[in-house]
This record gives structure tokens, C-alpha cells and sequence, in this order.
């Protein structure tokens, strides 16, 4: 596929895997993808795990780890989080910010995860921020408001050069691990409309720059059509990244 920019798909493995389960996942992914150059591959186990799958994909080409939430404190008390510094003892490399759970069950503001985005940045971490709307606000008909706030909240104040380093997960609610994909043209309209809010608080080249990943029941059998569309980046998979073979042929599937 010949896309603008170079695809990234990201497995949020979310709170499943032990230790083991997630060493017998990562190897057999490598197996499978070891011939992948064209898409940036970003593997997100649970923290426990971190240190494990970082061992394992130490010499990987292709294969990046990524941590699912991080704090926006360096240090101190702040019982059961995780700062940046101790992501960054395992190479982590991308961290996955404002996901719709934590929006839900953890009330994460877009003030919060601006907050979060910079320090990630300022510590040459890549954040990748979600957004999206859920189902009854797509069917109130305010979609479009509310990709509006949560992306200009969530990347407040970032410079441009920031922003080159972000991508922006486009995660329709109503479609994660719902067995509900958007359709193509619904994921392009949602993605065409976040990168001309990009562009207006950056600057054309920066929007045009950003990758933007769709995440709602991405499966093998239709990554293909979703990365197809122009200005769809890349996928931000849960379930279907949780066994090797189902994440590796929708990383295949999308070439
Ligand atoms: C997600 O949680 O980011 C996600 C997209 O999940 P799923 O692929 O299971 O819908």
C-alpha cells in the first residue's frame, strides 16, 4: 500500500497476560512480523510485564514497547502509579495517553492528559493520545464538537515539533471491543476532521505530518479496507492483538 505516512499499529494488551503469557505472545509475534519494514510495530503489555517483553525484543527491528498509561509526576507519593523515568528503564518508547478506559473509569481530563503528553515528550518518550466520541454522542450529532475539545485539550501546548513526535488514536467508543467497526468512510471523515483541527491549531505541515490511528475492533479481515483510507495511519488494536497470529495478519493485512 502506498501510503504518506508510514503506518504505526500499536496492541494495547490492556490488563490480560501474566509474565509468561506475555513472553510466549511477544516471541511468537516476532516470528510472525520478522520480515515487516513497512509498519512501526508497538507491542503495550501490562506494567508487570514490561521488563520481560523489553528483554525479548531488545535486538527486534521492528518491534517497539510501549506502556498503556504513565503519571505526569516525576517521583514522590503517589500510591500505584508509574513514572516516566522507571518506563524509561525498559526502553519504552511510546506511551499510550487518554485511552477511553482510563477517560472512563479513571475520570482522565483532556487537562490531565495534556499535562501527561508533555511530560512523556519532554522526556523524548512518544505519547499516543486518544480521542473519540462515544455512541450517544454520535447519534446527538455531536461527534465533531467533541473530537474538537479533546483534541485541542488533550495536545494544549504542545509546540510543532512536539506534535511531530505525537500521534493521535482516533477510537470511536462505541466500536471498542464491541465487535463494532466504524466503516471506512466514517473512520476517513473522523480522521480527515481531527487533521484539520491539526492544522489549525499547528500548522498544515504538521497535520500532514501527524499519523493518526483508528482503534475499534480492528481484525485481520479488515484492517486492509480501514488503512486504505487516506488518512488512516495506522490501528491502535485491543482484543485482536492479544494472540500473535491475529495481530501479526492485521500488521500483514495492512501493507
Ligand atoms: C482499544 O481498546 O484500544 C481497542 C481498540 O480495543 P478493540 O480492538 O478490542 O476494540
Amino acid at each position: 500500500m502506498n501510503k504518506e505516512r508510514k503506518l504505526i499499529i500499536a496492541g494495547n494488551w490492556k490488563m490480560n497476560k501474566t509474565v509468561a503469557e506475555a513472553l510466549a505472545l511477544v516471541k511468537n509475534l516476532k516470528l510472525e512480523v520478522e520480515k515487516v519494514k513497512e509498519v512501526d510495530i508497538v507491542v503495550c503489555p501490562p506494567f508487570a510485564a514490561l521488563e520481560s517483553v523489553s528483554k525479548e525484543i531488545l535486538e527486534s527491528k521492528n518491534i517497539r514497547l510501549g506502556a498503556q498509561n504513565v503519571s505526569e509526576n516525576n517521583f514522590g507519593a503517589y500510591t500505584g502509579e508509574i513514572c516516566i523515568g522507571m518506563l524509561k528503564e525498559f526502553s519504552v518508547r511510546y506511551v499510550i495517553l487518554g485511552h477511553s478506559e482510563r477517560r472512563q473509569y479513571q475520570k482522565e481530563s483532556d487537562a490531565l492528559i495534556s499535562k501527561k503528553a508533555k511530560a512523556v515528550l519532554g522526556a523524548s518518550l512518544k505519547p499516543i493520545v486518544c480521542v473519540g466520541e462515544t455512541l450517544a454522542e454520535r447519534e446527538g450529532g455531536l461527534m465533531e464538537k467533541v473530537l474538537e475539545t479533546q483534541v485541542r485539550g488533550s495536545l494544549a501546548g504542545l509546540t510543532s515539533e512536539q506534535m511531530n513526535e505525537t500521534t493521535v488514536a482516533y477510537e470511536p467508543v462505541w466500536a471498542i471491543g464491541t465487535g463494532k467497526t466504524a466503516t471506512t468512510q466514517q473512520a476517513q471523515d473522523a480522521h480527515a476532521f481531527i487533521r484539520g483541527i491539526l492544522a489549525k491549531m499547528f500548522d498544515e505541515n504538521t497535520a500532514r505530518k501527524v499519523r493518526i490511528q483508528y482503534g475499534g475492533s480492528v481484525k485481520p479481515n479488515n484492517a486492509h479496507e480501514l488503512m486504505s483510507q487516506q488518512d488512516v495511519d495506522g490501528a491502535l488494536v485491543g482484543g485482536a492483538a492479544l494472540e500473535a497470529r491475529s495481530f501479526a495478519d492485521i500488521i500483514k493485512n495492512s501493507i
